[in-house]
């Protein structure tokens, strides 16, 4: 009877360990050279401008609550967007602009590295669907495309805000996002520390497009991870398959 408890203990915690995973651009050593990653919001919409940044700064205190420090900082600025900045920006071309499907992708976070740095980052918000325009989803893909910006991939546990699917009753960040950020900031600043330098990060002075960190938030499958049941063999198993497919996937790949 011992032994049973004991095994059923480890798998449940191998399998909370395996729940939050990074990007493959941060698995393979680019990182953010500073704390904290600015970011405007760029719209030629002054209402909107100003719903997005405040939506933004919210998502930005949510994630700062929990980890208790500055990694984001948003301004604002009324205009084209442009693209040489880190920006949050609303699309209205975004099936077009990103090759993903319009009627289940809510934003995509994009991240391009420079030597062994991310060098800048994008969030793309798809203007055309229509969660996007209800003010609390949208700060729930704000939240979720942030965790993206800094390296964390989709999370395998469904509770998550990480998790690929949008939680239509978002209520904050769950426990594994909060371990999934700490171990993001903690591997970020160490790496900063010592000045890490990838075995696959580029000499040349052409900054270059990383691997699409995220495609997805999406809302049409209903199923969310591996069931209720969440059987800890299947999680793992499926864990690995999604890690081989992302090792696999291309730049435009969907990630879920
Ligand atoms: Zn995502």
């Amino acid at each position: 009877m011992k032994k049973l408890i004991v095994f059923c203990f480890t798998l449940i915690a191998w399998q909370n360990a395996m729940a939050y995973r990074l990007t493959t651009d941060f698995e393979n050593g680019f990182y953010w050279s500073s704390f904290p990653v600015n970011f405007i919001v760029m719209d030629t919409d002054p209402n909107r401008l100003q719903l997005i940044t405040a939506l933004a700064n919210n998502a930005v205190q949510e994630w700062e609550d929990a980890i208790t420090e500055g990694l984001w900082n948003i301004s604002s600025q009324q205009g084209s967007p442009v693209s040489n900045r880190n920006i949050i920006r609303w699309s209205t071309k975004f099936g077009k602009e990103t090759g993903l499907a319009e009627s289940s992708t809510l934003a995509v976070a994009v991240r391009y590295t420079k030597g062994p740095y991310v060098a800048r980052a994008e969030i793309i918000i798809n203007g055309n669907h229509p969660l996007n325009g209800i003010q609390e989803h949208l700060n729930t893909v704000l939240v979720h495309e942030l965790g993206h910006i800094l390296g964390l991939d989709h999370s395998e546990n469904g509770d998550a805000v990480m998790a690929a699917q949008l939680q239509q009753r978002y209520q904050g960040l769950h426990w594994d996002d909060q371990n999934g950020m700490d171990y993001t900031v903690g591997e970020t600043k160490r790496r900063q520390l010592i000045g890490f330098v990838s075995p696959l990060a580029s000499s040349g002075e052409t900054t270059e497009e990383s691997p699409l960190s995220c495609g997805t938030v999406d809302m049409s499958g209903g199923s969310s991870g591996g069931g209720g049941g969440s059987n800890p063999i299947f999680s793992l198993g499926l864990g690995l398959l999604l890690a081989l497919l992302a090792l696999k996937s291309p730049f435009k790949g969907r990630a879920a």
